[in-house]
């Protein structure tokens, strides 16, 4: 069986994988012109090299962890940009704004990240599923909207990914570093790679999966509820009953725009890498 709603760039289409209903949103992850890409690997002992880049079988990949904290980073921007808007969307009385508000996922959140608390950008409370004597705990404002996506501790969001790949193989990996003898104009001899980066131009592709419905999480778009305590408390006034434009709804308004605005990844910023552009693969 399958159903299909229209996507704001792309038809997106449920397939059903056992009892789990998922959809699929291929996308296409391009290093911006007159940038590079650099997402480091763990240092090892077996590479000398420095400033290494993420590989998988020699070939430099976006891994999964590098894309997921940039998705939460803009989700956590676009709830805080739209916080009026949203609450209108999802029926949330004003005295109520602070269920959409995102946390800070760490029990110790740093110096920078309490300034942002404390200017009321964020929740107080770190998002996590208590429980005490067989009593579910989730605070007053329940798990924040950006956890739904993403997942917090003790519970899974709807979104999976992959990592990604590059289109095709080839010359991408730019070893500029390496010392040119001045006499001879060629790598001189013993000099080090100091780093590797992924080219201009080189494309990406992955997959984020959205789990439509299945058994433990229920239906993507409701209010989850353990035993009788509700958790998604930010999805608990919306007047929407049609479980399909629910769904529909939390991709083309939240979803599709956070991912098009991730438009840096990776790290050696200040050298001006990073800068990509992510569309819709399709
Ligand atoms: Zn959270």
């Amino acid at each position: 069986m399958s159903e299909e709603i229209n996507g704001q760039a792309k038809k997106i289409e449920f397939k059903e994988e056992g009892k789990i209903k998922i959809s699929e949103l291929p996308l296409k992850i391009e290093v911006a012109g007159g940038s590079f890409l650099h997402i480091g690997a763990a240092p090892s002992p077996l590479t000398e090299k420095k400033g290494a880049i993420f590989k998988v079988d020699r070939t430099p990949v976006i891994p999964a962890t590098s894309f997921k904290g940039a998705l939460r980073h803009q989700l956590e921007l676009l709830f805080a940009e739209k916080a009026d808007e949203f609450a209108q969307l999802f029926n949330i009385p004003d005295d109520k704004k602070d269920l959409l508000k995102p946390c800070i996922p760490s029990p110790r959140p740093t110096k920078a990240e309490e300034e942002l608390v404390n200017a009321g950008k964020y929740r107080k409370e770190h998002c996590e599923i208590k429980v005490n004597e067989e009593q579910i705990n989730v605070g007053n404002n329940g798990i924040c909207p950006v956890c739904y996506f993403m997942g917090a501790a003790g519970l899974m969001g709807f979104l999976r990914f992959s990592n990604f790949y590059p289109e095709s193989e080839g010359d991408i990996i730019d070893q500029t570093n390496i010392r040119i003898d001045r006499k001879t104009g060629t790598a001189a001899r013993g000099a080090k790679v100091e780093g590797e980066q992924v080219k201009p131009g080189t494309v990406f592709k992955g997959i984020i999966s959205i789990v439509i419905s299945e058994p433990i999480l229920e239906q993507f778009g409701d209010a989850r509820k353990i035993g009788n305590v509700v958790i998604d408390k930010w999805l608990e006034h919306w007047q929407e009953t049609d479980k399909e434009k629910r769904a529909k709804a939390l991709i083309e308004e939240i979803l599709l725009p956070a991912i098009k605005n991730i438009k840096m990844l990776g790290g050696q910023k200040s050298r001006g890498a990073g800068k990509v552009n992510v569309e819709i693969d399709g």
